[in-house]
């Protein structure tokens, strides 16, 4: 089948393709289009054949109820019964919107569109193209997401093409959607209404307007084993073809531990991908990094959360991880999807941070032009489990200076180099609970402690390892000094790796 695509704009819709499209729906075909949620794959409600189709285009399995999508008000009496009041209420206050409800069915709707249910879910959406479409398919359009089953939901016509192209008679392009993530739905068969998928409709904007709402427990239940109260809320949806982990924690905590968790990844030769936030992009350096949104307006990370898991299928990773985000208002609503997308797989960051005994390691020379520098080179081409930020530093820094000559010599003749280096001086302000002090004598490690306290965490480098001794400076002695003192360094930084290792579970 030739998918035909039709671009319309909100603002001037074009009428002829609403005629063509609805034509469509009536003949019993389907049509994608734009809603203010996610693209919606559109069928005739009414019809159970094009019921039928749509589960097959989808590859939907047919037990997972599609959403009637409605006009105006007065159609709802057609297709539902035993309509509460406070039903009324609320169609009063949010149709057309993001809100579904759900009614016990009347006759005229199939159980092909309920999935053998007696109930009837139903939306009003406050998108002017999908209203036109639904007044010129007869009233009555059953719309799940325009994605194949388990895939991301589609907030653009390219994700539909991507997914649906060949499947379906037309798609609408009406451009970006403006919410980003699919409807609540609200089950008003029950007292009180209860829940059964957060959205940008919360209950604290549904109490003032009818009293007390509760929600499904399985929402955001991570281990309950009882099934949830919408049959499509069972399947791992939304989902990337990549393993998607959250990492939970305060921010601050997130972010180290998404970094440690990607450098374990990558040393492990996967491909990783983070979730990131406008505040804290910048923490990141390495992997696919994702900006999702900003956190001061959640309502953009809704907006972004499909498209970013779709870029990652693209990018190809393997694995992706996540910050969280506060649940309340829609935040609600993009936990619930996140999770659904990670298939409930979270991580503590917490507990990453309790793996990490230090963060930052520092090698404390006089001048910082020699040993010191070469113990960090020498450390940073080891193979460590863990992410460490490695400098040196020096006690008596006059000039930004480079490395000794020599000292650059006998490292390049290893084929290393410490060109970029330039001696700085140790501050105060470094200081830190994750920062390792290792210094090349006691006398530099006894005015450390005496001048900056005894709780910071300060060893001479032989020491640390558990060997005698110093690392004596070379300074002013010929080359093959240099080159003695790179080969104690060497010894010391090999059994330093083996430490730091065991910190750290591979
Ligand atoms: P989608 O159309 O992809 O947004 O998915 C529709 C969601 O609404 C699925 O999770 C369905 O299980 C749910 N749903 C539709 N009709 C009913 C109903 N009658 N009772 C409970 N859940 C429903
Ligand atoms: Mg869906």
């Amino acid at each position: 089948m030739k998918t035909m695509i039709r671009k319309i704009d909100e603002i001037n819709i074009d009428k002829q393709v609403i005629q063509e499209a609805g034509e469509i729906l009536k003949d019993g075909g389907l049509v994608a289009f734009p809603t203010e949620t996610v693209y919606g794959l559109g069928a005739d409600a009414l019809n159970e054949e094009a019921a039928a189709k749509t589960y097959a285009a989808k590859g939907r399995p047919s037990d997972n109820p599609l959403i009637v999508h409605i006009a105006e008000l007065e159609a709802l009496k057609k297709i539902a019964e035993k309509i509460p009041l406070s039903a009324i209420r609320l169609a009063e206050s949010f149709w057309p919107g993001p809100l579904t409800m759900i009614f016990d069915k009347s006759e005229a709707v199939p159980y092909g569109t309920t999935g053998g249910l007696n109930t009837v879910a139903v939306r009003m959406p406050n998108n002017e193209i999908a209203r036109e479409l639904i007044r010129a398919a007869g009233g009555y359009v059953s719309a799940p997401s325009a994605n194949t089953s388990g895939r991301p939901s589609p907030t653009t016509a390219e994700h539909v093409r991507e997914d649906l192209d060949g499947k379906i008679d037309m798609i609408l392009d009406g451009g970006s959607v403006e919410i980003g993530l699919e409807s609540t739905i609200l089950d008003m068969t029950v007292i009180p209404p209860m829940i059964l998928r957060p959205g940008a409709i919360t209950a604290e904007m549904m109490e003032p307007v009818i009293g007390n709402v509760s929600i499904d427990e399985t929402v955001m239940g991570k281990e309950t084993e009882q099934a949830p109260k919408a049959p499509g809320m069972k399947y791992r949806h939304y989902a990337p073809k990549a393993k998607l982990l959250i990492v939970e924690g305060n921010i601050k905590e997130e972010v180290l531990a998404i970094r440690q968790l990607c450098y374990e990844g990558m040393r492990n030769g996967k491909k990783v991908g983070i979730i990131a936030t406008s505040e804290t992009l910048r923490y990141y350096t390495n992997g696919v990094i994702k900006n999702i949104g900003s956190r001061e307006n959640e309502k953009t990370i809704a907006r972004n959360l499909y498209a970013v898991l779709r870029e990652f299928d693209e990018a190809g990773v393997d694995i992706i991880f996540s910050e969280s985000f506060a649940v309340g208002g829609i935040g609600s609503a993009i936990m619930n999807r996140l999770e659904k997308a990670a298939g409930h797989l979270c991580i503590s960051a917490a507990k990453v941070a309790g793996r990490q005994k230090y963060r930052r390691i520092v090698f404390v020379s006089d001048t910082d032009t020699c040993r010191g520098p070469m113990a960090a080179e020498l450390l940073r081409q080891k193979e460590l489990y863990q992410e460490y930020v490695i400098d040196s530093r020096g006690m008596v820094v006059l000039f930004p200076e480079p490395v000794n000559q020599k000292a650059e010599a006998v490292m390049k003749s290893a084929q290393m180099t410490m060109a970029g280096h330039t001696a700085e001086a140790f501050s105060e302000s470094e200081i830190d609970a994750e920062i390792l002090l290792l210094t090349m004598n006691e006398s530099q490690k006894k005015k450390i402690s005496a001048e900056y306290g005894e709780d910071i965490a300060v060893y001479t480098m032989t020491e640390f390892v558990g060997d005698d001794g110093e690392i004596l400076n070379p300074y002013g002695k010929p080359l093959s000094s240099y080159g003695e003192c790179m080969k104690k360094l060497s010894g010391l930084i090999d059994k330093l790796t083996e430490k730091l290792n065991s910190f750290t579970k591979k």
